[in-house]
């Protein structure tokens, strides 16, 4: 596996590959690695002969209140991880090569990114989209693969994709829980101990408005309510942040459910911010 911090070093070898014949795969990440990141860094070294991972811990994605400056950091333990899943390249550039002081142009799908997380990050997918198109320029894959932990990121990247007619096949891969069910995240460093024992009743509070779905409540207000319930009784330390039922692909909160709907969630627990979301469909 080669490290690289400059786009034109990673630039001439991806033509290298490319020159060759090879199909290339990106996962973008922000790094401190955990099985949410090996599963796509493995779905992407098995969709394309060249697997790239970018690490870059994206300025322009946070507000100036958050966790930009404590966003856990670590390269060389990523780069053992990174390299025992596959990957060929990792790009991990200095925020200084990846944008000027006089940067001004930005990419935004507004009203996709309005809601759930953009509520409280307004400017938040308009930093994801930008770096996204950014590392598609620099390292023009031919599929790139994004965890549906963060639903309303795929989902804009998708419609970016499409608005832009953009020429990379999106692809994504299944949340990665730990056994309680807690989905893997680098925020999760930040939980003390108690914190980190009530963590799981945050997905279970949203199991149970599953279980209500698939016993056939359509009532969106009703199957809020049941992990409203659920998290008041278990999860006490818990600030609810927004609880949404919306279309999985435009992201429309509905009013009316028919067979599918996503229900994203996030809380803050602490000074740590959690989010997740689960499909409401009958298997
Ligand atoms: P991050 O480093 O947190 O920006 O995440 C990089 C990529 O990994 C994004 O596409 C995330 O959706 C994905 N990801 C993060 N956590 C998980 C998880 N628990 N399961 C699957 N994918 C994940």
């Amino acid at each position: 596996m080669q490290i690289l911090k400059t786009i034109s070093d990673a630039r001439a070898l991806l033509k290298s590959w490319r020159d060759d014949g090879n199909s290339i795969a990106l996962a973008p990440t922000m790094g401190y690695y955990h099985k949410g990141h090996e599963k796509l860094m493995r779905t992407a070294a098995e969709l394309a002969d060249k697997t790239v991972v970018s690490l870059f811990v994206n300025p322009t994605q946070f507000a100036p209140n958050e966790d930009f400056a404590a966003y856990p950091r670590d390269l060389e333990r990523d780069a053992k991880i990174a390299e025992a899943c596959g990957v060929d390249l990792l790009f991990a550039p200095e925020p200084g090569e990846i944008y000027a002081t006089d940067h001004q142009t930005w990419v935004e799908v507004p009203e996709m990114s309005q809601g759930l997380c953009g509520a409280s990050r307004p400017a938040h997918f308009r930093g994801v989209c930008t770096i996204v198109l950014k590392l598609f320029m620099i390292t023009r894959p031919n599929i790139a693969v994004f965890g549906e932990k963060d639903w309303q990121q795929q989902a804009v990247i998708k419609r970016m994709v499409k608005d832009l007619n953009l020429p990379v096949k999106i692809v994504t891969a299944p949340t990665q829980r730990e056994a309680d069910g807690l989905a893997l995240s680098s925020r999760n460093a930040y939980l003390d101990e108690i914190e980190r024992s009530q963590a799981p009743h945050f997905y279970r509070g949203m199991l149970a408005a599953l279980k209500r779905f698939q016993q056939g409540e359509r009532d969106v207000n009703l199957l809020k309510q049941e992990a409203l319930a659920y998290w008041s009784k278990n999860l006490p330390d818990g600030r609810l942040d927004y609880i949404s039922i919306v279309d999985p692909d435009t992201l429309e909160q509905l009013s009316r459910l028919e067979n599918k709907a996503l229900l994203a969630c996030a809380i803050r627990l602490g000074k740590t911010r959690l989010i997740d979301n689960i499909l409401l469909e009958i298997k």
